[in-house]
């Protein structure tokens, strides 16, 4: 199945929060103030749009996603006019599934029913950290429990649950991010997100980089610390579906410091890679003719800009002897050697 999801940006409704790295507007690159609250009608308006596009002739999944803000936060009433905006299509069969995301102290019992009651089957929880000390120094206003029990409660209901996790958030270190990632990966959710914290403009984190009591990640230091994550979460056969923010224009326009680049993702798979190349071609036998194979798909990635993987590994003197192959059979994000 090829999925293909329609976006509905809900930006900062529902939130009266102010995390110290949000600035809701700019990271979803729509603001609800120049647009308006999204009505029932624009959903529809939305999904008629995406189920006309020619994309949609080479899917056969389709999936509404609500993004932004947190969506159980809303008003019952508005969140009720919002999935009953879907309900039509989930009933003839033209969208398949709807995905929300929300804060983990706004499930409970209740919210996970009238969520089933509506269709919704994936739920994204704005986790960032399990840390008190990281949660409470980024104005988050839950406690670890809460994202714990939030977890296990959706799973339990049956529905797919998403993980958000930040890296390079205040009080954050190594260790504690590796704990994080680690218990997150017991909780077993279906998939994760990782961003590393950006400055952006109007943010609380923005005050805290100027006044000098907070210094963000390198864009080195967060790939490096994000492939440590990716890597744990794969030991548990759990995806790693995005790191870092969607680019954007009014992304970058708002980013006052910070790991930012706009493919931050294929830096950590680039280095992921790296990383599995120089093992593997330095425990087999250097005196014979070798091959190093990945996937065709990632042979940009890997790569990375000026063949720098290459040159690296050269520079090692590991690709003596070394045929480099990209095979299109092979599975992306694997390294063999032979
Ligand atoms: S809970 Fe989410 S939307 Fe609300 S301020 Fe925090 S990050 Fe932003």
């Amino acid at each position: 199945m090829s999925l293909l999801v329609i976006p509905i940006f809900i930006a900062h409704q529902g939130c009266p929060h102010l995390c110290i790295f949000c600035d809701q507007h700019t990271i979803t690159g729509h603001s609800v103030l120049e647009d308006g609250p999204v009505s029932p009608a624009t959903v529809k308006e939305t999904i008629d749009q995406w189920l006309e596009h020619p994309r949609k002739k080479q899917r056969n999944d389709v999936q509404v996603a609500f993004y932004g803000g947190s969506f159980t936060g809303l008003p019952m009433e508005r969140q009720k006019d919002l999935l009953d905006a879907v309900k039509s299509y989930i009933d003839n069969g033209q969208v398949n599934s709807i995905r929300i995301s929300t804060r983990p102290d706004y499930i409970d019992e209740n919210i996970v029913a009238f969520l089933q009651e509506h269709s919704v089957s994936i739920v994204e929880l704005g986790i960032q950290s399990l840390d008190l000390s990281v949660l409470e120094a980024s104005a988050r206003g839950h406690s670890v429990e809460q994202s714990e029990s939030a977890i296990h409660l959706l799973k339990a209901k049956g529905f797919t649950v998403g993980a958000q996790l930040m890296c390079g958030l205040p009080q954050d270190s190594t260790s504690k991010l590796l704990a994080t990632t680690k218990r997150v990966a017991v909780l077993a959710p279906d998939f994760v997100r990782i961003y590393p914290a950006l400055v952006i403009k109007g943010s609380g984190l923005e005050k805290l980089y100027r006044d000098g009591s907070y210094a963000p990640l390198s864009l080195l230091k967060a790939v490096a610390l994000t492939c440590r994550m990716k890597n744990i979460f794969a030991e548990h056969h759990i995806k790693v579906v995005r790191m870092g923010l969607q680019p954007s224009q009014e992304l970058e326009k708002k980013v006052v410091a910070g790991p930012y680049h706009p493919a931050f993702g294929e830096l950590v798979i680039a280095r992921a890679l790296f990383k599995q190349a120089r093992k593997l071609l330095g425990v087999t036998v250097h005196n014979r003719q070798r091959r190093l194979s990945l996937a065709a798909a990632d042979e940009s990635a890997f790569r990375g800009p000026g063949n720098v993987s290459m040159k690296r590994l050269a520079g090692l003197g590991l690709l003596d002897g070394v045929e480099l192959v990209f095979d299109k059979d092979q599975a992306r994000n694997s390294v063999m050697v032979y």
